[in-house]
């Protein structure tokens, strides 16, 4: 073994797939296997063997995170909200550790989506970033000075969960969550909440982006209902700004590719920051679907390893 790399592992529903990063942030090796089904242990196994393989492969040691789609929590150190639910309950981060025999970060998606466009994507060199994934759900993470900022509770920059900012009549008190509350950003911004206003305003039930194509078509219900989507989404992202006020957000997931928000929502939101001008830089991410790779193995510094 020669020089240290660094590993990113995203440890999705379908696929795991490993990146290796020189210190220069370059992708020096990218490879990827079908997700065991259900199976915690074979799972583990299969990151294992991906890493251990991947070494072998360029003779180099390396430093590696990981991107889930859940939390570890703090309190129990067991991983918890992942959609693939046989991860849920179980210590991941320490039965990685002992499996590579060696530390490991974790961190989940928007996290790892928000390291990687602050680290070398459209957010590079900005003091402070905001990434929102927006697609089944509102995922949020917050990196400052370049550094991913995790907090005791392990949900900082979580906004979804937050209520919907300034709501109107029609709006209280919203759609109920799963998480057991009503009128939850999420329930308004992701795209089944879309879906579900454009359903609730016409009766016909179309996908998200089928809403954005008819709105481009110049479909009048569907130009509505994207002005009342672009409107909430400036409502919640004022109040990120007003509390963190960040030099750059990163709009990604499903709901990033609608491109007029990119517009439409730096209009609205002057109405709701408190503040004279806005010069947040809303923006499309540069590393698409490669973000959480490329986001885990940015959890570990490039010198120092
Ligand atoms: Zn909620």
């Amino acid at each position: 073994m020669s020089a240290v790399l660094r590993f990113g592992v995203d440890l999705g529903g379908t696929k795991i797939e490993v990146i290796a990063l020189d210190a220069a942030g370059r992708q020096v090796l990218r490879r990827r296997v079908a997700t065991p089904q259900g199976n915690y242990r074979e799972t583990l196994r299969a990151i294992t063997d991906l890493v251990l393989t991947a070494e072998t492969e360029l003779g180099c040691s390396a430093r590696v995170g990981i991107c889930t789609p859940g939390a570890i929590s703090p309190a129990t150190g067991l991983l918890k909200n992942s959609n693939s639910v046989c991860l849920n309950g179980k210590p991941l981060l320490e039965d990685l550790r002992q499996s590579l025999q060696r530390d490991v970060r974790m961190a989940n998606d928007a996290d790892c989506f928000t390291l990687s466009e602050a680290s070398d994507g459209v957010a590079r060199g900005a003091a402070s970033v905001f990434g929102v994934i927006v697609g089944t759900g509102t995922g949020g993470g917050l990196v400052v000075a370049g550094r991913l900022l995790a907090g005791p509770n392990a949900i900082a920059g979580e906004w979804g969960h937050n209520p919907l900012p300034w709501p109107t009549d029609e709006e209280r008190p919203g759609p109920v969550c799963y998480c057991g509350k009503t009128g939850c950003i999420e329930t308004w911004l992701s795209g089944p909440g879309l879906e579900r206003d454009y359903l609730h305003a016409t009766g016909s039930a179309l996908t998200a982006e089928a809403v954005a194509a008819r709105e481009r078509q110049g479909d009048p219900a569907a130009a509505a209902c994207m002005r009342r989507y672009a409107d909430r989404m400036a409502r919640a992202l004022a109040t990120v700004i007003n509390l963190v006020d960040p030099e750059v957000i990163v709009l990604g997931g499903g709901v990033g590719n609608i491109d007029r928000l990119y517009h439409a929502v730096p209009r609205l939101w002057g109405r709701y920051v408190f503040s004279d001008t806005v010069d947040t830089r809303f923006v499309r991410p540069l590393h698409g679907d490669s973000s959480g790779v490329r986001g885990a193995a940015w959890l570990w510094p490039a010198d120092g390893c």
